[in-house]
């Protein structure tokens, strides 16, 4: 279940996670209609740097959020679906999760 806990920094503990990606989060969650793992959330620069995230990662920012959850092509229709109507700015398509943030309209597959 999507709570704002899940978003602090793996590392340490550090949680600078935007209240509109726990919204998005939540509405992800609510909409595919089981409960979501939240892999990675807010990172701090060490942790960002230490698992080799992008330089000007939106998970820095706190605006970015990798969720995975028990049926990975349910998630991934409706993180589709809503980033196609502009919910969600950029959603990256990963083998095992999805990277949605607050950032630019895009997309990409990892
Ligand atoms: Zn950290
Ligand atoms: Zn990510």
């Amino acid at each position: 279940m999507i709570v704002k806990s899940k978003f602090k920094c793996k590392c340490c503990g550090i949680n600078k996670i935007d209240y509109h990606v726990i919204e998005l989060c939540k509405l992800i969650e609510y909409t595919v209609g089981f409960p979501l793992n939240v892999n990675s959330g807010y990172r701090c620069r060490k942790h960002n740097t230490a698992i080799g995230g992008a330089k000007n990662s939106q998970h820095l920012k706190g605006f970015a959020a990798d969720l995975s959850g028990k049926d990975l092509s349910k998630l991934k229709e409706v993180c589709k679906n809503l980033w196609d109507h502009k919910e969600i700015g950029g959603y990256g398509i990963y083998r095992t999760f999805v990277h949605v943030d607050m950032g630019k309209h895009r997309t990409w597959k990892g």
